[in-house]
């Protein structure tokens, strides 16, 4: 058996295994829309924002605060 050296991520809502890499669009609650790649589950939609994606929202957030 060949050693997989990818992680196997499992969807810890409904088990399956079918988690892969996708781009998605965020909308924040002001209505801007950042697009960032996600983890997500191809059976049930669910989606698990990594670090990245987490750091790439709350600059778009902090971009987007007006100065006055
Ligand atoms: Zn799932």
């Amino acid at each position: 058996m060949p050693t997989r050296l990818a992680p196997v991520r499992t969807c810890t809502q409904c088990g399956s295994r079918r988690v892969g890499r996708v781009g998605t669009d965020l909308r924040l609650r002001d209505g801007t829309v950042v697009t960032v790649e996600v983890d997500a589950c191809s059976s049930c939609g669910e989606q698990y924002l990594d670090a990245e994606a987490i750091e790439v929202v709350r600059l778009a957030r902090a971009r987007k605060r007006p100065r006055s």
